[in-house]
């Protein structure tokens, strides 16, 4: 959109890095002004503080640290390696959950195999039963549960993690609570969409990428903490070369002087000035604006959705919550690993024709065709044209199948 352009744009043509306060004030307070205004429209409790990085990858990477930190076994001064006083910790997440929590647990050291993923209903939100057995195991087992991450909108599907009830299990022994909601928190914005971030007060860290769907360009990505200052206790490290330009330090945070000194939250020391261009999206759309976007883009994926469930040939995989839609062509006679491969056929043409891009992904094993609805020039004609763009290129692969079947092998 424009004004998203028109400030990144400006950003780089002032090319200032906001990894001090006094390095670029500017960046620095306007990064404070627009994380606090997401939070505000996304109805997050005011306890939370952002803090912003270029994607939920990174995010998580930082919550997770931040849960091991906590947990006690000094890893910041100490590492891990060599000692016989750390239990194997373990972290839970659905197994519709982002690969980026596994790349996490790669970073950290934390094992890959230590990420245990737990079973989904028929809607593809966490088990919370299966997850209380999990934790309950690990404990008999002498390991040591150490985070949760729930999702607000699933990659796949778009479905939401019963987070109330995830909340409770993680108090009650004593686990860190992160919420990817990347993609869904955006659904926040609406007074009808609060729901999915019902539960969230209670939560450790909160990960929302605007530049998912909340029309900020690539890359902005919001990591809300209740307790921010242990991002800072555990990256906070002046060298002599920063000593000048670092003001945080010399004064007490909550001071009426006070500043930020964003490096001081992360891993990154140069950083963008991405306020910048959310800033611009804010100011232009107002909350108003954004609430109607974010509106209309649902009407639209229902809309998508009610014509695949009048089709008798077609099926809605997933319940429709925001802006994904997953369907499967299943026509009488196909089934299994013929009817996959008519479907992936169906995305392979439909991408071949230059006129949408689809996705598909695999559920409950079946592929699926997904559609998922973020550009503000998406109209409901784009959607008809693309609802038989996939019906041309369906029966064209049943042809192509039956032809390819009756050839002399
Ligand atoms: N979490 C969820 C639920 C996602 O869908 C995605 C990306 O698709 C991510 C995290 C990772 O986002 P990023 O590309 O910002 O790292």
């Amino acid at each position: 959109n424009g004004p998203a352009l028109l400030g990144e744009i400006a950003a780089a043509a002032l090319n200032v890095s906001a990894m001090t306060w006094r390095t670029s004030p500017a960046a620095t307070e306007l990064e404070s002004v627009v994380l606090d205004w997401i939070r505000q429209i996304v109805g997050l409790s005011p306890s939370f503080r952002g803090v912003l990085y270029d994607t939920a990858s990174v995010a998580v990477v930082h919550a997770l640290a931040g849960a091991r930190e906590r947990s006690g076994p000094e890893v910041r001064a100490r590492g891990l390696a060599g000692r016989d006083d750390v239990r194997t910790q373990r972290v839970y997440a659905s197994d519709q959950a982002h690969s980026s929590v596994r790349k996490a647990m790669i970073l950290l050291g934390l094992g890959e195999q230590n990420m245990v993923a737990i079973p989904t209903d028929a809607a593809f939100r966490l088990e919370v039963s299966a997850l209380r057995e999990a934790i309950e195991e690990d404990l008999r087992a002498g390991l040591r549960p150490l985070a949760v991450v729930a999702t607000v909108g699933t990659t796949s599907t778009a479905s939401v993690d019963p987070l109330p009830e995830i909340a409770a299990l993680c108090r009650e022994h004593d686990l860190w609570l992160h919420i990817d909601a990347a993609y869904g928190g955006a659904l926040a914005i609406l007074p009808e969409g609060r729901w999915v971030l019902a539960g969230a007060e209670q939560a450790d860290s909160v990960s929302i990428n605007p530049h998912k769907w909340m029309f900020v360009p690539l890359d902005f990505s919001v990591l809300y903490m209740s307790r921010p200052e242990l991002l800072r206790t555990l990256f906070s490290l002046v060298p002599e070369y920063l000593r000048g330009d670092a003001m945080a330090a010399t004064v007490e945070p909550g001071a009426t002087n006070a500043v930020v000194d964003y490096m001081d939250y992360g891993i990154q020391l140069g950083r963008r000035f991405r306020a910048l261009k959310a800033w611009m999206v804010l100011r232009a759309f107002g909350r108003e604006g954004m609430e109607s976007r974010v509106r209309e883009h649902v009407r639209l994926a229902r809309t998508l959705a009610e014509w695949v469930e009048r089709d008798p040939l077609y099926d809605l995989v997933a319940p429709v919550m925001m802006s994904v839609v997953c369907f499967r062509f299943e026509p009488p006679g196909w089934q299994g690993e013929a009817c996959d491969r008519l479907n992936e056929a169906i995305v392979e043409a439909v991408n071949a024709s230059g006129k949408a891009f689809l996705t598909h992904t695999r559920l409950r094993n079946r592929t699926v065709m997904r559609v998922g609805i973020g550009n503000v020039l998406t109209t409901e004609q784009h959607l008809a044209r693309l609802w038989s763009c996939v019906k041309i290129a369906a029966e064209r692969a049943c042809e192509s199948d039956r032809v390819s079947s009756r050839a002399p092998r």
